[in-house]
This record gives C-alpha cells, sequence and structure tokens, in this order.
C-alpha cells in the first residue's frame, strides 16, 4: 500500500509552541481536566477585550470587504500604517512598501521564501520566536543563532552576532520587544546591529510586533530609523496591541535604501499576489487601530492589567528557590532560569510535561525557542493574578522536591 509522508523539506522544522507538550494539554483538556494555561500569547481567552472602536470599524466595514483587495492591501489600510511609520521615523516607506498579511507569521513565511537559496544563512536570536527559525528552515537556509545574553538584560551579545557572520550570511533578524524574554532594547544595541549589517552587506528583519507593549516609561525605538542606508524589512500587527489575535490582522514595510533590492521585492510582489491578498475585513479595521492607541497603554501603566501581572509573576519566580528571572520591560512573556543541577534537569520538555502532568499548568521548555540547555522555560503572564498565583504556588512546591533521572 502507498503510504503518504510529510514532505522532506520539513525534516528539521518545529514549532515546539504548538509541539507535544501542547498536544498533551488538549488530551487532557478532553479528557475533562481543567488546566492553567500560560503557554501562549493570545490575550482574548483571557478576557481581554478589543478596543470597542476597532470592532465597530469593522463591522461597519464588513459589507464592503466582501472581495479581494489588491494584494499589498487596501489602499486605507496602507496609508494608515504609513504614517505609523512616520510617526516612529522610519525612512523612506510609502503605500508601495506596505504589505498587509494574514498576521505577521504568514509574512515572515514569505519573506523567507523569497529571498532564500539552500545554505543561504540568517542570524536569529536565541532563544528565538521559533516561527523565523522554522520559515528559514523551510526556505531552504540555515538559521544561525546569535545569543541574547542573560547576564545583560537579554540583550544581543554583539561579539557572537560577529562570530557568527559568513559569506553565506544574508540577513539579521532582531526580535524587539522580545519574545520570550521581555527585553526592549536599547539605542546603543541597535546601533551596533546596523553597523554590523551596514559592515557585512545584509538586510534586516525587525520584528517589532511588541512594540506598542511597553512598560516602565520606557521607549521603544524602530529599527529601521536608524538604518536609512540599509533595506530594514519591519513587522508590526494588531495581534498583541490591540488584543485581536483572531483576526489575523499584520503587515510588513519595506523601509530604508532599495535600490539593492529590485530582484528580492519582485519576488516579495510574486509571493504576495500568489496568496491573493489578505483578510479584507481585517485590514478595514487598521486606520481606527492605528488612531485608537491610548487604550492599549492603560494595561500597561501601574494598576493596568498587564502591569500588575507582571509584577506579580516577577516578583513569585524570583521568590521560588532554584529559579531567577530577569524582569521583562515589554510584552507579556519572561524567561526564568531554573538551577538544573539542583533539579538534576536534562530534558527541559520533560520538565514541562511532568509539571503538566502533576499539576495541570502548560509553560513551554526553553528549547522550544532554540534555548540551547535545558534550564529555562516560558510564562505567558496573560492569565489574571489569581491564576497566576495558583501557577506561582504549584510551581513553587512541584519543585520543592523534584528530581530528574
Ligand atoms: N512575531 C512575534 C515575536 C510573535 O511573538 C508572534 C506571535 O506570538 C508573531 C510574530 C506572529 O503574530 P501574528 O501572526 O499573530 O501577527
Amino acid at each position: 500500500m502507498r503510504m503518504f509522508e510529510k514532505s522532506s523539506k520539513l525534516d528539521n522544522v518545529c514549532y515546539d509552541i504548538r509541539g507535544p507538550v501542547m498536544d498533551e494539554a488538549n488530551r487532557m483538556i478532553a479528557a475533562g481536566e481543567k488546566i492553567v494555561k500560560l503557554n501562549i500569547g493570545n490575550p482574548a481567552p483571557f478576557g481581554f477585550r478589543a478596543p470597542d472602536a476597532v470592532i465597530k470599524s469593522m463591522s461597519e466595514n464588513l459589507t464592503n470587504t466582501e472581495g479581494y483587495s489588491d494584494s499589498k492591501g487596501l489602499i486605507s489600510a496602507r496609508k494608515a500604517i504609513v504614517e505609523y511609520c512616520r510617526s516612529k521615523n522610519m525612512p523612506d516607506v510609502s503605500v508601495d512598501d506596505v504589505y498587509t498579511g494574514n498576521g505577521v507569521s504568514e509574512l515572515i513565511t514569505l519573506c523567507m521564501q523569497g529571498l532564500l537559496n539552500s545554505g543561504d544563512e540568517v542570524l536569529v536570536p536565541s532563544p528565538d520566536y521559533p516561527l523565523w527559525t522554522a520559515s528559514i528552515t523551510l526556505a531552504g537556509g540555515v538559521a544561525v543563532h546569535y545569543i541574547c545574553d542573560e547576564q545583560n538584560e537579554w540583550y544581543p551579545d554583539i561579539e557572537d552576532m560577529k562570530s557568527k557572520i559568513t559569506e553565506k550570511t544574508k540577513a539579521i533578524v532582531v526580535i524587539n520587544p522580545n519574545n520570550p524574554t521581555g527585553a526592549l532594547y536599547p539605542k546603543e544595541i541597535l546601533l551596533q546591529i546596523v553597523e554590523m549589517a551596514r559592515q557585512h552587506g545584509l538586510i534586516l528583519f525587525a520584528d517589532e510586533i511588541y512594540d506598542r507593549l511597553v512598560m516602565d516609561g520606557l521607549e521603544h525605538i524602530a529599527l529601521a530609523s536608524l538604518a536609512p542606508d540599509l533595506l530594514t524589512v519591519s513587522f508590526n500587527g494588531l495581534s498583541k496591541s490591540h488584543l485581536l489575535a483572531g483576526y489575523r490582522c499584520g503587515w510588513m514595510c519595506l523601509c530604508g535604501d532599495k535600490s539593492k533590492a529590485k530582484g528580492y521585492i519582485e519576488g516579495i510582489n510574486l509571493l504576495s499576489s500568489m496568496r491573493l491578498c489578505s483578510n479584507v475585513p481585517a485590514q478595514s479595521l487598521i486606520p481606527t487601530a492605528l488612531e485608537n492607541l491610548e487604550d492599549a497603554k492603560n494595561m500597561l501603566l501601574p494598576g493596568g492589567r498587564i502591569y500588575e501581572q507582571r509584577e506579580y509573576i516577577y516578583n513569585a519566580i524570583a521568590d521560588i528557590p532554584g529559579l531567577s528571572v530577569v524582569k521583562p520591560k515589554a510584552a507579556f512573556y519572561m524567561f526564568p532560569y531554573m538551577d538544573i543541577e539542583k533539579f538534576h534537569i536534562v530534558d527541559d520538555e520533560r520538565f514541562v510535561l511532568d509539571f503538566l502532568k502533576e499539576k495541570k499548568i502548560l509553560f513551554t521548555h526553553g528549547g522550544g525557542f532554540h534555548w540551547a540547555k535545558p534550564d529555562h522555560f516560558r510564562i505567558v503572564y496573560l492569565p489574571c493574578v489569581d491564576d497566576l498565583s495558583i501557577a506561582a504556588e504549584s510551581l513553587k512546591d512541584f519543585l520543592h522536591d523534584y528530581k530528574q533521572s
């Protein structure tokens, strides 16, 4: 009998955030168990609601968004995105340089497919948001991971980045603010990355989907704003800042100097037209969403949900013997360190699975973010403080006598 196997293109492609541990959690849920989920950055199930004005705008547009749009997206949406880019000093972005997508996810895959030939290398952070590594691998490229340094606020280790550039390197991916660490990079670090790209003739891919989720009075600096003489492809969207991940609403902008990228842009245009266009009702709410940035800010201020949940979980985790964590400055993730000697941990996925089975709480193991040692895991702190406190208490109790052997 003829068997159908998955394509060999997928051999080394993995996306563990929705991998085997989540499958086990889904089995437990199907069997009637209640699981506290701290594993996915999806705000809506935790009671976060998209701003009313945004929902209203989409519902008002439903009857005139029944058809396909231009492959790059509605002009009204792209004009609003251009304005947003201007407000962040991102250079040389016109409506022609903006592409809407079914989430940033679709555009990340598209950009890698359009750029990479077999064996081409792209520098990607470790830990990373794993879609980057998966998309590079699927496109036939090689993701070369540069270290982000936990001892230095999880900022990229510039020396490590430099040491990993080869003749095959085509681009650098910068995820700022970062998932999974919650780090926000300062100008000095960004300038050094730009200089490296300049010296080696590299494209910059700036994943800035969390740029509006910054706390403690800090400001996000768009990478493109520091690199007018380079090509920066900047990614953003409304899944997180406007709490509507299910609408699949993202975009990317080609910023700065495009003169050396005519061929690549042709490739992007071709791939963009092959998927016809992104969800048009979701595109139609972009102008309203980008005029309503204040709503999102409240949850990041003292007294706001995300801020208070961060304060709670940061203190609770820092209090557990054998764990430590860098306080996140942005987004809604943290990436705690665990003392693997103390707990005899050799397999972080097993740790997360053991914890899930015993305490019915779901984290993601550090390996899922291409972190090499089994000594980290990611917490999504979107659940309310009551659920976070159940998670923290359970973790403390679980680790009290946990040993892997
Ligand atoms: N980039 C980062 C860093 C993310 O964390 C995510 C989602 O978690 C995405 C991109 C994809 O977002 P979306 O496809 O919903 O726009």
